[in-house]
């Protein structure tokens, strides 16, 4: 597969697994990149251009329309992230059904698509096809300055956050094409920069970069592949079969007292309370797993991390909500919302930076101790 950075399911070999993440990137995941205070603002277009995202969009829905003719096969799942089996209907988008669990209100798939039928979405598809042919060709360098360069300062400034000493290793979990390694090796905080990537034709292209190679996915990750202090995973989560094969198998990755920082998408967060079925982030087969702040805490326990860090940086939910209600006159919103949306632009980012403190933002960021 030939897409970016971190993304993850199933089964070795799949060369495909990881290009999960460059769909998350290519939907909501990009909002919620938005939301970081970029010094450079990214703007839409050139990570997406229209033309391009709205065949890509075409292909994707097309795709899961075939997946969806395999529904028979598809698991029933406990939350991924609690692992209650008490769940009750949320609702149904493009025929995919979503439930929310009772006990930590996940929002999440089930029944979903077998580990074998996603890997076979993901490596398959013409969507997958047309992003690795042309979609990633055409926007690598944007996405580069856009996206990578931001995460890795932020890497940078939470490795030297946490070290006294020089860190040593970092792996990134689906390295893809290499970009986010390649701008943390400008920024030379870490000795050693490892990629974690399924796909062979990318992990070749990493290897000819100079970087160390793990030929695998996450959850297939042994603990003498690697023994790195941390361990990055951008917005993975939300589109693996089982979040905690995942997180064990980047455990394995990190030494004792490594940390792991990933990003996901939160159930809990504002625009997606608010918009629920209507939200664009909920998309599926793509984001199977919208976990709430209180589940990601359950799950990052249950794979045997401990919690340092749990924000919701996210800094667009406020916008993401009114940029609906412009486009839909109709939408129905509860009264007190349509109050916040009609306040004036300090009233709105006063109310953003609320949500922000208080984790109620849906884009959300864990660093986890090893
Ligand atoms: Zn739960």
């Amino acid at each position: 597969m030939r897409i970016f950075n971190a993304a993850n399911l199933l089964s070795p070999r799949a060369g495909c697994r990881y290009v999960i993440l460059a769909f998350g990137r290519c939907g909501r995941g990009i909002a919620a990149e938005h939301r970081r205070k970029a010094p450079n603002q990214m703007k839409e277009a050139e990570i997406r251009p229209r033309e391009l995202f709205d065949r890509y969009l075409l292909l994707s829905s097309q795709d899961a329309q075939a997946l969806l003719s395999a529904r028979a096969g598809f698991i029933d799942v406990p939350c991924p992230a609690c692992a209650s089996p008490d769940a009750i209907p949320a609702f149904k988008k493009q025929g995919f059904n979503y439930v929310l669990c009772r006990a930590c209100a996940s929002l999440y798939v089930s029944p979903r698509p077998t580990p074998e039928q996603l890997l076979s979405f993901y490596r398959d598809g013409e969507a997958v096809k047309f992003w690795s042919s042309e979609f990633f060709r055409q926007t690598a360098e944007a996405r580069r300055e856009k996206m990578f360069r931001p995460r890795a300062q932020l890497i940078s400034k939470l490795a030297g956050r946490a070290s006294s000493g020089a860190p040593q290793t970092l792996v990134d979990i689906g390295a893809g094409y290499g970009l986010f390694l390649e701008e943390m090796k400008k920024l030379d905080v870490f000795h050693t920069l490892v990629g974690l990537e399924p796909g062979p034709d990318m992990a070749d292209i990493c290897r000819a970069r100079g970087f160390r190679i793990i030929q695998k996915v996450a959850e297939n990750a042994a603990v003498d592949d690697c023994s790195a202090d941390f361990a990055t995973a951008f917005e993975v989560l939300e589109h693996v079969f089982d979040p905690l094969l995942f997180l064990s198998g980047a455990r394995r990755l990190l030494r004792p007292g490594g940390q792991l920082i990933f990003t996901t998408l939160a159930a809990s967060g504002f625009d997606i309370q608010v918009l629920w079925d209507r939200s664009k982030s909920v998309y599926p087969p793509h984001h199977l797993n919208l976990l709430s702040a209180v589940g990601i805490e359950m799950l990052v326990a249950r794979a045997g991390f401990s919690l340092l860090e749990l924000s919701t940086p996210g800094e667009l939910d406020v916008d993401i909500v009114a940029n609906m209600a412009d486009q839909d006159k109709n939408l129905p919103l509860p009264r007190f919302v349509s109050q916040i949306l009609a306040c004036d632009e300090d009233g709105r980012r006063q109310f953003q930076s609320f949500l922000t403190h208080n984790r109620l933002s849906s884009h959300i960021r864990v660093v986890a101790g090893a």
